[in-house]
């Protein structure tokens, strides 16, 4: 950066207009209740002032991340180089026959309850997955086979110049826990989804069943976690395996590394389960990963996210 802490801070003030918190501890953040401290940190409450956020650290060189509500991420030990954003610019409206536009900081939970209360489904899949909408477009989160991005019709999107977009469904190149997010790690601002009209009713009957499915095997959403550690591996042949399967084989429910450990009733979810650190999971991750290499020569790649303290959005 340019120039000083005190001096970013104020600048950040004049532009954006609100204060930027300094030295905030990113445990508080993530729901594996793991991270240090990030230099600075700001809660996005308008979509205005995200723009005019990551425009500003790109001016001034700052490495920043934006995040959702922190479902699906590890944070470092040391915490973060750089701003962190949280996105919490939230907002649903219909705008026409099955369409609404959605604020990418909203939680699924109530896009959901919308979706129930105006009679509009397709997304009742989504039930009991945390996070944001913008959190599930960058890793098209789904459930039962299928996924968000089947929904999404268009979004307005932050790239890498700082200029806002308008992109259609292709544009994502959507495929299993697979975004262009994933790879140009643009900023999702807003997003349409394209539902079908249905009785609340059924929606809402719809959504219990989901929920009741998950309960058998999720952990509660109080257990620190940041949901399946690794992805389902495609076999050469095209056979999706469940990983939790392959981890079970391989003895992972016994594992723990200091505070981390594999959840009793899931063999893919890593818990905090008391004062992990991010390097605690890190080597239970790869732990696993080696087990599963050696027994099936299958080589599991990670769907939670880890952020190390030195790295930014590109
Ligand atoms: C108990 C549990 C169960 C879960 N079950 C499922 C499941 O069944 N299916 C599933 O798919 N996931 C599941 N997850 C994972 C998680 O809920 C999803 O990945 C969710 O979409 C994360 O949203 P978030 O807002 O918390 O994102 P975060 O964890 O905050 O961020 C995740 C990534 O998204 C990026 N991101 C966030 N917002 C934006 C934006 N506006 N623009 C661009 N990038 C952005 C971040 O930079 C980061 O790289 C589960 C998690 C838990 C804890």
């Amino acid at each position: 950066m340019a120039f000083g802490k005190r001096k970013f801070s104020q600048l950040f003030l004049d532009i954006v207009g609100k204060p930027l918190e300094q030295s905030v501890q990113l445990c508080e953040h993530s729901n594996f209740r793991i991270g240090g401290s990030a230099d600075y940190f700001f809660k996005a409450t308008l979509a205005l002032d995200l723009v005019k956020t990551i425009r500003l650290a790109r001016e001034n060189s700052l490495p920043y991340y934006i995040i959702g509500k922190g479902y699906n991420l590890l944070f470092d030990d040391m915490g973060f180089r750089g701003l962190i954003i949280k996105n919490c610019a939230i907002g649903i409206k219909r705008i026409g026959k099955g369409k609404i536009e959605v604020f990418s900081g909203t939680s699924l939970c109530d896009l959901l309850q919308f979706c129930m209360d105006k009679g509009l489904g397709g997304l009742e899949f989504l039930a009991g997955i945390p996070g944001t909408v913008g959190g599930a477009v960058f890793g098209n989160a789904g459930a039962f086979g299928k996924d968000i991005g089947k929904f999404l019709k268009e979004a307005v999107l932050l790239n890498e110049k700082g200029e806002e977009i308008k992109v259609k469904r292709e544009y994502f190149e959507f495929g299993y826990r697979q975004s262009l997010l994933k790879k140009k790690h643009e900023v999702l601002l807003k997003v349409v989804f394209g539902l079908r009209e249905e009785e609340g009713e059924r929606i809402k009957a719809k959504i219990e069943e989901n929920l009741e499915k998950r309960k058998k095997k999720h952990p509660p959403l109080d257990v620190a976690c940041a949901g399946s550690y690794f992805k389902n591996p495609v076999l050469p042949k095209g056979k999706k395996v469940p990983a939790a399967y392959l981890l079970d084989q391989v003895g992972a429910k016994n594992l723990e590394i200091g505070g981390a450990r594999v959840y009793a009733a899931h063999a893919n979810f890593i818990i905090n389960q008391e004062g992990a650190s991010a390097r605690d999971v890190l080597r239970l991750a790869s732990e696993l990963k080696r087990r599963v290499k050696e027994k099936f020569d299958v080589e599991l790649e990670e769907e939670v996210i880890f952020l190390p303290a030195e790295s930014s959005m590109p």
